[in-house]
């Protein structure tokens, strides 16, 4: 298949995720996650009408941004942890970060970011996994106050990467469990979803998902 035949394909259930729940596909922004994956393959996604991508890794955010500056209205979301070293990347490339969980990197971010301010996602660490990122949903509050006082961020929703799922559903209590955590915090953006689970993260409320092996394939090692 080719990517814009996939990238058709991904629409296709995305729509068929917001009937199901009596949204509409305008709610519901595909992020293409093309980490790993060659500037070409953006080129081609970029061609076929996407216009969101997202990036793990600051410095291949860097340099695909230099590379495909020449794409109106392509915008870079940054989606993974980012080192103090390399903010300053994220905080001249990207249209949004989804995966704010210390305020240090927060401040930097603001320091550095020049223009409109960054759209933030606060990352939850859903499952209490010691080796994942994000915060514990008791730390939200805190760390939401410190960022609404940075004058260059925005804080706009909250994020998560559940548990690895066996089956979609295994995501559906933690998706929901976002969703309300967004609901208490007065928080309306939710960056939930991926190749594994989307369908389900839509029904439970996503405005984001981000979506990469369906849409590129597997990704080069
Ligand atoms: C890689 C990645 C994705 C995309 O995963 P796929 O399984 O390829 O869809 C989504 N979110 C984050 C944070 C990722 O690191």
């Amino acid at each position: 298949m080719t990517i814009a035949e996939r990238l058709a394909a991904v629409r296709a259930r995305v729509e068929a995720a917001c009937q199901r729940a009596g949204r509409t596909a305008s709610e519901v922004t595909l992020v293409a996650v093309s980490k790993l994956q060659p500037a070409a393959a953006i080129q081609e996604a970029y061609a076929a009408g996407a216009r969101d991508f997202g990036e793990n890794y600051a410095q291949e955010l860097r340099d695909k941004a230099a590379a495909l500056a020449a794409l109106d209205g392509l915008r870079w979301h940054a989606i993974g942890p980012l080192q103090r070293n390399k903010v300053k990347y994220v905080a001249k490339a990207a249209h949004s970060f989804h995966a704010l969980d210390r305020l240090e990197i927060a401040q930097e971010l603001s320091a550095r970011r020049a223009g409109a301010a960054l759209s933030c996602f606060l990352e939850v660490n859903l499952g209490d996994e010691a080796a994942k990122s994000g915060v514990a949903p008791g730390e939200l509050r805190a760390l939401r106050e410190a960022v609404d006082r940075l004058p260059s961020l925005k804080v706009v929703g909250l994020m998560a990467l559940p548990p690895w799922p066996k089956t979609p559903e295994d995501s559906r209590p933690h998706f929901r469990r976002l969703r309300e955590l967004a609901q208490q915090h007065g928080l309306t953006a939710l960056s939930m979803g991926t190749t594994a689970d989307f369908e389900v993260a839509i029904e439970e409320g996503a405005t984001h998902v981000r979506v990469g092996t369906a849409l590129f394939g597997e990704r080069p090692t």
